[in-house]
């Protein structure tokens, strides 16, 4: 497998040494092929925010498991799943199920397209969205961390319909849309990056994102394949009040199993195939398991005070962590939305793409590496989330703060 991995944000290309192997999972706790045990931040990237093998997930897959695996015949369950997203989501009014966040932002940006008639898409310099030819435009993430912000094999006529315009930004992006206005088809957004760290929007950021794009009759496209059912139950649009036309999700939806969805106006989402003419199909989307799993945890996370736990755990770890780092002189700022957060190794607030990179990576690997020492599990980036799980106990979360005191203090050396 080239670099050994499966995904190349799983390497530790940017942290130094070798990726540990994982033998299991259980609840926030990672355990290694070598017998370690590790306080997981990963969640598989973000998908497990109940932590590994919750019981109730468990079981509803093993029932499922009883009846097939896969049909390619429409089922009672995907139907119920949609009806979840549905109702969750104000903003969706009809729902597709595909199998990643990649087909997911690719499907919305061809229905976008497909419905304005347009060719030109604007993303955020930093925002990941997949790795689909014209979203790796300056992509964030795993591109960021390898330093390759537009990978080769992309067309330069394909990049070309792609503008970047940081995050944040409201001038350069009326200055974009003044010159491109009538081309531009969507604008796609990480209502909270998280793939650049953690960056929140600025106030009146995203509503003036949903203002300008119905200025030019452009459609705006909430990328919320991490945020939502994360940072809200109704993902960023709930926490921040904006209805997006179209939102992309995936990750916990489908509770750790392969899972994307793309949804919104019906009007819109009535163009796709076979309602309408935007093509768009998959051998195994609305999967029978990846279904199950994804409905067992929404349901879980419909429990009153699932959120409020999540924030008043994620809190306790911001401010734990800021303290640490405070202790050993080590200058960081501390971006956090809900139960996502970034520690960057930087005395300038992170707002965008460019303050991001100002950080200290040599020194966010050297925390990297003690915390792996010290038995927590964090992303091998500087520029990756923390995500904050309810499997996460205030045992470990004191713990994953008492490993810090010595991580930043070997990241100050
Ligand atoms: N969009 C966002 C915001 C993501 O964070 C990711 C993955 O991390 C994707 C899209 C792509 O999803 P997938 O890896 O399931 O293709």
């Amino acid at each position: 497998m080239p670099g050994g991995v499966n995904s190349p944000v799983r390497a530790f290309q940017a942290v130094g040494g070798q990726p540990v192997f994982i033998a299991r999972g259980e609840g926030a706790w990672l355990y290694d092929v070598d017998g370690n045990r590790y306080i997981d931040y990963v969640g598989s990237w973000g998908p497990l925010i109940l932590g590994h093998r919750h019981p109730e997930v468990i079981a509803a897959l093993r029932d499922c498991l009883e009846t097939g695996t896969s049909f390619g015949a429409p089922t009672a369950l995907e139907t119920e799943l949609a009806r979840e997203i549905v109702s969750a989501i104000p903003s969706v009014e009809m729902v597709r199920l595909v199998n990643s966040g990649t087909e997911a932002t690719m499907s919305a940006l061809r229905l976008a397209r497909g419905y304005t008639g347009r060719n030109r898409i604007v993303k955020f310099e930093g925002c990941y969205h997949g790795h689909a030819d014209f979203l790796l435009i300056k992509a964030g993430s795993g591109a960021l961390t390898l330093g390759v912000p537009t990978s080769p094999g992309v067309p330069a006529d394909t990049a070309a319909n792609t503008i970047n315009a940081p995050y944040n930004d409201p001038d350069t992006l009326e200055q974009i849309f003044a010159a491109h206005g009538q081309d531009i088809a969507a604008v796609i957004v990480e209502p909270v990056a998280g793939n650049m760290g953690v960056v929140p929007p600025q106030e009146g950021f995203l509503s003036f994102l949903r203002e300008i794009t119905r200025r030019y009759g452009a459609l705006l496209i909430f990328d919320e394949v991490m945020t939502g059912f994360r940072v809200a139950y109704g993902g960023a649009q709930e926490r921040f009040g904006i209805n997006p036309d179209l939102t992309c999700l995936g990750k916990i939806i489908g509770g750790g199993l392969p899972v994307g969805a793309y949804g919104g106006k019906r009007e819109i989402m009535e163009r796709v195939a076979p309602a309408g003419p935007v093509y768009q199909a998959g051998t195994l989307s609305g999967n029978p398991l990846a279904v199950t799993a994804g409905l067992a945890t929404l349901r879980i996370l419909q429990h009153p005070g699932t959120y409020a736990e999540l924030e008043r755990k994620s809190a306790r770890l911001a401010d734990g962590l800021a303290r640490a780092a405070a202790d050993a002189g080590v200058p960081v700022t501390l971006n956090r939305v809900g139960a996502m957060l970034c520690l960057f190794f930087t005395d300038h607030p992170v707002t965008d793409y460019e303050s991001a990179c100002r950080s200290n990576t040599a020194r966010f690997a050297a925390f990297f590496r003690t915390m792996l020492s010290g038995g927590v599990y964090l992303a091998p980036s500087q520029f990756e989330a923390v995500f904050i799980s309810l499997a996460h106990s205030g045992e470990q979360i004191d713990r994953t703060v008492e490993a810090a005191h010595k991580a930043f203090a070997a990241a100050g050396r």
